[in-house]
This record gives structure tokens, C-alpha cells and sequence, in this order.
């Protein structure tokens, strides 16, 4: 009836196209699910029994039933009726499963699904007659809606001219459990999830990419031959399950993003194929045990569907909830059902007197579906979706990015030309600060090591005046005491004779007129005099003295340096001795030590001074000074009182001083 396939092709959605939609940019309006009756013919058991047709077909898109104990024949109206004598192709053109694959071309959801009795043909209708997936392939005249649509599609995208992208997916549902008849592995069951962007969804289902027609193929007999089968009274290969194809058709374009989330298809439309169980009367079938098991299973299933078709046929009651959660089938079909798909059905049909209270309650079940009306709107791309906001969100960077250059030209009175020379010049001189920080921190590691040095030859400096001022006191303590060991007369006193180096560099501590000779070169040791003795030691007028210039005034007796050997110097001084003498009288004298180095920044208030140099001399040197005051009264006092001993008469005929 070449008549029926014009009629679907042409006519369309009685309310109106749902691609217009799209190009209008608004929600699609309400599009009924189309409905195909398939009457299959009589089966060779059938004939031999001797059966009658009950049902007959009136035009294209009527069928008559008449009911087994006479009386009216009931009409039921669908969008086409395909009698037992149509061909696959018929059926295939007939349909309008065309309509629905560019409409998925064009981004849109699309389901086709195939509903009624157990052996009604359901299978047949979709892929062609069994056994499928044994690696016997269906003849190509035999071959159902799906591969029809699959070459048709591959044939269709190869002509567009635009690149494509084709995925599939293949599950079933059984016993209420997703199963992934594409799983590398052997199937498991899958949860089925839902957000907010993609509705229900079975998560960690393999999505296989194809490209060509002989890959789909494959995928879909793969997915047939892991499908549960069973045999009993009705079909001798009965689907236990619920089978969902579906092809996923990408089409980006420049404006298009990529999804956010990666695990999801890519935004485009999709086609999707269902082959549902069939209803079946467990006493009609003979299912026993694990078979009576499914066919509970898949019985409830598809009263939940039926409970959703009617719930959403009410039109008071449309808006509010759906049951969709009730079984994965509906979680699946919510979309086709009651959503934004475009969808179609295949109420299968058996021709047999037999079947008919089945045939019955399908054909009103399928009625009812057709009223369903759905809102079908193509998936957008977040582009898509909100170009207007996106749009005035450009124009304002756009604004802000002119402002800010303005604000730039005005810091920057030379012009923006000078600016890349300016980025140039920031990091030369950048590399040439780099340069000079490696210089400075070469040089500060120098200084510190400087100043290192000076702590440690202060602190050294620090211990030998310690140990002098040590020495001082005690010497200081027993000249306070009568000398017991030298009782006059006798020999020079030698109690104190205690070398102290440097020579000179001490004054004789023994009140006895023989400790005023130096200990070690026996030089008197009142012409000792320090070159800045002012400075540190009493203003002693020497009567030697040209002049009676006191003995500070007067260059240093002892400058040059006797040399050794010489009868004034038995013991001989090299030059540093002199120095170290004269650094370390200068010390004593409270001078401080100025680092050679810059300060360095504060350190913490209760860290010990790392630079201090010679921070413990003044104290040092106060100590010292106060003993050579008590020196100084002591020589004094020496000086005014007359020899008592032979003391007075140094050994080596030196006179002591006056
Ligand atoms: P269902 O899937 O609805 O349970 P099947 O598709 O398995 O039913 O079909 C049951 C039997 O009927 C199969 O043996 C199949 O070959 C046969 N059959 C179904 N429809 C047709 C048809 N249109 N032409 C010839 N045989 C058919
Ligand atoms: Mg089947």
C-alpha cells in the first residue's frame, strides 16, 4: 500500500513539525507519540490448526476486530496499519522510523519502540526473524526496522557533507537489572542515575564510537547474541528482556562546547531502538520457575509503563507526578514518553482468534499511547544556550578591555607603541637586577666572613686581656702584703718575677725596688711608659725627663726596639711583639673595636652579639685602669721611701729609679 507510506512520510506530527522548534528557538509544541500497527500474518502451527483472523483492515489505518461471539466490530485508528502480507521494507518506509532519524540528525531525541503480546513479532519487526546473533546473519530481505535504519542513517550522514559523530550503546533490562550487552567483559548489572542536564541515565555504560555500517552490525549482533532467550509455548525464542539500542549522533559546530561532563554523550540527538519483553499470560505460556520469574519481571514492568501512559493521558493530572521511578524500563523511556523525545511505536499484534483478549487489550493500550503528547525539543549547547547573555557578557569585556587600555595610554604618555619596548626594557633590567643581587649577596657573604674573622680575633683578644687582667690582680694582691720570700737584705726578689708577655707590657707589681726592673730583659722599669700612658696612668713628672716633660709626653723609650743581644735588651723583641703590645695597650685603654663592616640588621633582642668585637674590653679596661691607678700610688709610694735592701741595687747594675 504505497498509499500508507506517503501518508506517514507527508502528514508529519498532526500538531505541528517539531524541527520548526529548533529554528524558532522556543519549547517545541505538543506532538502526540505516533503509533504503527503490525499485524503479523498467520504462522504455520496457526494454519494448521485451522485458526481464523479475527482482525481486519480497513484503508491504511484502520483495523476492524470482531469480536469471537458475533456482535459489532471495533474499529481502532492508528498512524498506519501493516497487515501480515507487508514486507519488512513496507514496514520499514511505512513507518516513519525516517522522519524520527533526521530528526535525530538534527539534535533530537528520538525513540522507537515495539509493544505487545509475546510472539506477536516484536522482534521480527525490529531485526528480523530468529535465530539472531548465532552468527547466522538475517537475510537482507528479512532484515527489520533497525538495520533498514542503520544503512539509511550511515548512508544519510555520508551525504551531509558535515562531519559526524556516531556512538552506540546497547543494554538490556532483565529482572529489573541493567545488563551492558557491549560490556568487554561479561554483563553486569548498572545503576541508573538521574541529574538535573541529563535526566535518567545508566551510568558506566560502554558508548562505542562507529564509522562504518559493518562496525553498527556488529555491535548489533553482539548485543543480540548476549540477549536473554527463552523458549516456551508462544516463541520458540522469546525475549526475557528489554533491549535498548541506541545511537548517539554528534554534529559540533564552531559555536558548540564540549560537554561538561566528559563520561556523557556529546550533545546532538540520538535514535533510540526498544524491543520490550512481551506480556505474556503465564498460564498461556507455561512458564515455570526461572521462566515464570521473568515473565513476572517483565509483566510489572510493563504495567508500570502502562500505569505512565495513563497517568500521562490525564489531562488534569498530566502536570503532576509521574511514576517514571517505578521500573528502569519507564526510568528509560521517561524522556520518549513524557518528555522532550519524539517518539514512535509498533503495536505488534497476532492475527490468532487465540490471542485475542491480548490482541484487544494492546490495540487499546496503543490507542491510549497515541493521545500521549510529548514537547520535543532539540539538546542545547550551552552556547545555545544562553547566546544573549553570552553575548552582553563579550560586549562588556569587551568595554573593559578598551577602558583598561585607555587608563594604560594615559599613565603612559609616549604612546602604546613604546609599551613592548618598555615589557622588553622591565626584563632586561629584571635579568640585570638578577645580576646585580648575585653580585651583592657575592659580596655580603665576603663581608660576612670578614666580620667572622674580626669576632673571632676579638673574642681571642678578650680572653688574653682576661687572663692579663687575672694575672694583674693577683700580682696587685700580693704587692698590698709584705713580700715574705725577699726579706731585705738579700738577693733581687724574684718571688713576682713571673715572665707575663709581652715584656714592658706590664709594670712590676712587687712593692720591692727590685720588682721595678722588667722580669724578663731587666730593664727599669720607670722608664717604661706607654705611648698613650696619658691616657690610662698617672701623670708621673719624670726627673730624667729633658725638660721635665712627664713620661707620656716623651717618646717611647723603647721605640725602636732594642735590638737583640744589646746590653740594654738581653732579650730581643721582633717588630710584632711591638705591635701586639701597642693594639693591645690601646685596647686596655678603652678604645673601642669598630668592625670593618657595615652594621648588619638587628638581631633578635636575647641573641648573644655576634659582632660585638671588643664589647667585653671597656669593662676590661676600666678594671685595668683602676689597677693601674693603684699601680701608679704604689710606684709612688716606692719612690718616695728610701731602699731598705740590697733589692735597691738591681743585679745587672741598672740603677733603680728615682
Ligand atoms: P515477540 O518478539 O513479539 O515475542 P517474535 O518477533 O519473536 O515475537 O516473533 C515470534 C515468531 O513469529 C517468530 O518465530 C517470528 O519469526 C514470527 N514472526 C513474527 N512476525 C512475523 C512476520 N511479520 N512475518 C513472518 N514471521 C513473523
Ligand atoms: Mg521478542
Amino acid at each position: 500500500m504505497p498509499g500508507a507510506e506517503l501518508d506517514m512520510e507527508e502528514r508529519g506530527s498532526p500538531d505541528g513539525d517539531p524541527a520548526r522548534s529548533v529554528e524558532q528557538g522556543s519549547e517545541g509544541p505538543e506532538t502526540p507519540i505516533q503509533v504503527v500497527l503490525r499485524v503479523r500474518p498467520m504462522s504455520a502451527a496457526e494454519l494448521r490448526r485451522g485458526e481464523q483472523s479475527a482482525l481486519h483492515c480497513s484503508g491504511t489505518r484502520t483495523l476492524q476486530v470482531s469480536p469471537p461471539g458475533g456482535g459489532p466490530d471495533v474499529a481502532f485508528r492508528f498512524g498506519a496499519v501493516l497487515d501480515g502480507a507487508r514486507t519488512q521494507e513496507d514496514v520499514f518506509r511505512a513507518c516513519g522510523v525516517r522522519r524520527l532519524g533526521e530528526l535525530a540528525l538534527r539534535g533530537f531525541s528520538c525513540t522507537v519502540f515495539t509493544f505487545g503480546q509475546t510472539g506477536s513479532g516484536k522482534t521480527y519487526t525490529l531485526t528480523g526473524p530468529p535465530p539472531q546473533g548465532d552468527g547466522v546473519p538475517v537475510p537482507p530481505s528479512l532484515a527489520g526496522i533497525m538495520q533498514r535504519t542503520f544503512a539509511w542513517l550511515l548512508d544519510r550522514v555520508q551525504h551531509l557533507g558535515a562531519p559526524v559523530t556516531l556512538r552506540a550503546s546497547y543494554l538490556e533490562i532483565y529482572n529489573e537489572q541493567v545488563r551492558d550487552l557491549l560490556s568487554l567483559g561479561s554483563p553486569r548489572p548498572l545503576p541508573v542515575r538521574w541529574n538535573k542536564t541529563r535526566g535518567f541515565y545508566v551510568e558506566q555504560l560502554r558508548v562505542v564510537e562507529f564509522r562504518s555500517l559493518e562496525t553498527l552490525m556488529d555491535l548489533l549482533q553482539m548485543g543480540l547474541s548476549r540477549r536473554r532467550r527463552s523458549a516456551h509455548t508462544l516463541n520458540q525464542a522469546s525475549s526475557r528482556s528489554h533491549a535498548l539500542l541506541t545511537l548517539y549522533i554528534g554534529r559540533p559546530t564552531p559555536q558548540q562546547m564540549p560537554p561538561a561532563d566528559p563520561g556523557a554523550p556529546p550533545v546532538g540527538g540520538k535514535l533510540c531502538f526498544v524491543d520490550l519483553a512481551g506480556s505474556e499470560k503465564v498460564a498461556a505460556t507455561g512458564s515455570r520457575g526461572e521462566l515464570m520469574l521473568e515473565a513476572n519481571s517483565i509483566n510489572r514492568s510493563l504495567l508500570a509503563l502502562g500505569h505512565c501512559i495513563s497517568l500521562l493521558l490525564d489531562p488534569q493530572r498530566k502536570q503532576s507526578h509521574i511514576p517514571f521511578r517505578d521500573s528502569k524500563l519507564t526510568k528509560l523511556l521517561a524522556d520518549s514518553l513524557g518528555g522532550r523525545g519524539v517518539t514512535l511505536m509498533v503495536a505488534c499484534v497476532s492475527p490468532s482468534a487465540q490471542c485475542l483478549p491480548e490482541t484487544l487489550s494492546t490495540l487499546r493500550y496503543a490507542s491510549r499511547a497515541q493521545r500521549v503528547t510529548t514537547r520535543p525539543q532539540a539538546p542545547k549547547s550551552p552556547v545555545a544556550k544562553q547566546p544573549q547573555r553570552l553575548e552582553t557578557e563579550m560586549l562588556q569585556l569587551q568595554e573593559e578591555n578598551r577602558h583598561l587600555r585607555l587608563q594604560l595610554d594615559q599613565r603612559d604618555p609616549q604612546g602604546p607603541e613604546l609599551r613592548g619596548a618598555r615589557v622588553a626594557w622591565a626584563q632586561r633590567n629584571l635579568y640585570g637586577m638578577l645580576q646585580e643581587f648575585m653580585l651583592e649577596n657575592e659580596r655580603l657573604r665576603k663581608e660576612i666572613s670578614q666580620l667572622q674573622s674580626s669576632r673571632d680575633l676579638a673574642h681571642d683578644q678578650q680572653r688574653v686581656l682576661s687572663q692579663q687582667v687575672l694575672e694583674l690582680e693577683r700580682r696587685l694582691c700580693s704587692a698590698r702584703t709584705p713580700c715574705q720570700l725577699c726579706p731585705a737584705p738579700g738577693p733581687p726578689c724574684s718571688c713576682l718575677m713571673v715572665p707575663v708577655a709581652p715584656c714592658h707590657a706590664l709594670p712590676p707589681l712587687c712593692s720591692c725596688p727590685c720588682c721595678h726592673l722588667c722580669p724578663l730583659c731587666r730593664a727599669p722599669l720607670a722608664r717604661w711608659a706607654c705611648p698613650r700612658r696619658e691616657h690610662h696612668q698617672p701623670q708621673v713628672p719624670d726627673p730624667e725627663a729633658p725638660g721635665g716633660l712627664p713620661l707620656s709626653a716623651r717618646p717611647p723609650a723603647w721605640a725602636p726596639p732594642c735590638s737583640p743581644g744589646s746590653a740594654q735588651c738581653p732579650r730581643g723583641r721582633s717588630h710584632s711583639d711591638w705591635t701586639e703590645t701597642r693594639v693591645l695597650a690601646e685596647m686596655l685603654t678603652g678604645e673601642e673595636v669598630v668592625p670593618s663592616a657595615p652594621p648588619l640588621p638587628m638581631g633578635p633582642p636575647k641573641m648573644p652579639p655576634v659582632l660585638e668585637g671588643g664589647a667585653g674590653v671597656p669593662n676590661l679596661a676600666q678594671r685595668l685602669e683602676a689597677l693601674r691607678l693603684q699601680i701608679g700610688s704604689s710606684l709612688r709610694r716606692g719612690q718616695s721611701q728610701p731602699p731598705t735592701s740590697k733589692c735597691a741595687q738591681s743585679p745587672d747594675g741598672v740603677p733603680p729609679p728615682h
